[in-house]
């Protein structure tokens, strides 16, 4: 393929001139410039300067058929070439639209059968929010209206979004957010475990949703919001028999259980969704990413038949979409992104690989600095401790971060490190010898940070 030059130089200079980055440091993006990444195929990317990445993290957990592929710029070729833009609203809609709804209501396990689309994640889970409260509201209980959530989940970050979040650094300096977001602690067992066994763990998180359900009272509860894996917060894998025991509460005092998919879904856990790891069955899932494998913004929410029949079932309009809810591009790009997922078997190549990452990963724990590594499939991190008997953070826990991030790119590897540790989620694409190259790229650079 015929790879255009870049004047990298150029590059830098405008984008610190005038692009204002989300999720970025914006004080050292300054000095430091961008890494300004020209070119991608398969698992790897490169950079304007010619250097090539092993793309460790998947664009954002995203890329999960990896870079580069035609058969989906095709796709978006061939349908802006029918028509680029049809609404959803008032009653409109397009070929692309009306099958992805299709084609999820076969992949979701039943009765997952009715969808809209969104943007992206945040969309979804204020549209998923949004819909549990609505829902209660057709059925007489308008008081139904709080959410609970956990500490360290990550639900994106506009308004109702971010309140569910559970991260405070994501709420510093934005004003208040709206009241009812109540937020568990996470089945961290590593941190909030200390001292129980997970049987015990997970009886104490048992027994704090209860009381929390009776505290508030569960007529004023519409929800809870949960990741099956969580992810940004920190890779958070619940103990055995979390999950059933939790939900088995929530069905209890009919509380909505909205799983958020953003990350599990469409193969990273090793299943086509998180849920099924854990035998979930949900009310409402919220999705985004990997469903067009990042090759274009889509996301959106899947309800059960139960409330898609309340809600339409009065005779009034639905007052929430948003103008590229069911964009006819995107959804003809995720038709032909959860083909690929499903011909080339992608969540058992992230089961596989996950497998053999995390075992070789866990040996690094005789390490004095590696404190706990822990995965599902292919969402993977190694978790960083100044002291391994107290499990003390290293101290400016960003600097260790930052330092990191340099370590891993200079052996030619893109990592998220952050705060914790390194995180690593890379394409579901990934052979053994791409592995091995990650692998020993983490061990370098910690060698080389720490
Ligand atoms: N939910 C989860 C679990 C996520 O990981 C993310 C983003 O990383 C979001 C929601 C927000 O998605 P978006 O950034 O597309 O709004």
């Amino acid at each position: 393929m015929q790879t255009r030059t870049w004047n990298a130089a150029e590059l830098i200079r405008k984008d610190q001139a005038h692009h204002l980055h989300p999720l970025s440091n914006l004080y050292r993006l300054r000095q430091q410039g961008p890494l300004v990444l020209v070119r991608g195929e398969g698992a790897w990317l490169w950079d304007a300067e010619g250097n090539r990445y092993l793309d460790g993290f998947a664009g954002l957990w995203n890329v999960n058929v990896g870079h580069g592929r035609r058969e989906l710029a095709e796709a978006a070729r061939a349908q802006m070439e029918e028509v680029a833009f049809v609404p959803t609203f008032f009653g409109l809609t397009s070929p692309p639209t009306i099958e992805l709804a299709a084609r999820l209501a076969e992949l979701f396990p039943d009765p997952i059968n009715h969808f809209q689309f969104t943007s992206g994640g945040a969309e979804s889970n204020e549209t998923a929010i949004k819909i549990a409260r609505y829902y209660w509201w057709l059925k007489g209980q308008p008081e139904r209206v709080k959410i609970l959530s956990r500490q360290m989940a990550y639900h994106g970050i506009a308004m109702g979004a971010l309140s569910a979040t559970g991260v405070p650094a994501y709420w510093e300096g934005f004003g208040p957010r709206p009241p009812g977001f109540i937020h568990l602690t996470a089945p961290y067992y590593y941190r909030a475990g200390e001292g129980m066994t997970e049987a015990e763990f997970v009886a104490a998180l048992v027994r704090e949703l209860e009381e929390t359900i009776e505290r508030e009272g569960p007529e004023t509860i519409a929800a809870f919001i949960g990741e099956p894996v969580q992810g940004a917060g920190g890779v958070v894998v619940p103990p055995e028999g979390y999950w059933p025991a939790i939900a088995e509460v929530l069905e209890r005092h009919g509380i909505l259980l909205i799983l958020d998919e953003v990350i599990t879904g469409f193969g990273r856990t090793g299943t086509m969704f998180g849920m099924q790891q854990y035998g979930l069955s949900p009310d409402i899932v919220s999705f985004a990413k990997a469903i067009t494998s990042g090759y274009l913004p889509l996301g959106g929410v899947g309800v059960t038949d139960e409330i898609f029949d309340v809600l339409s079932s009065v005779d009034r309009m639905f007052m929430h979409g948003f103008t590229y809810s069911g964009h006819p591009v995107a959804c003809a790009v995720a038709l032909r992104n959860l083909q690929i997922i499903e011909e080339e078997r992608l969540p058992d190549n992230a089961r596989e690989a996950g497998s053999y990452l995390l075992s070789e990963l866990s040996e690094l724990l005789d390490r004095p600095y590696v404190g706990n590594v822990r995965g599902k499939g292919l969402m993977l991190l190694v978790e960083l401790v100044a002291d391994k008997a107290t499990k003390a953070k290293f101290e400016p826990s960003f600097q260790l971060a930052s330092k990191l991030e340099q370590a891993t790119r200079t052996r030619g590897l893109i990592a998220r490190c952050t705060p914790e540790g390194i995180v690593l989620a890379p394409p579901l694409i990934i052979t053994r010898e791409e592995c091995d190259f990650l692998l020993e790229a983490v061990a370098g650079a910690l060698e080389d940070v720490l």
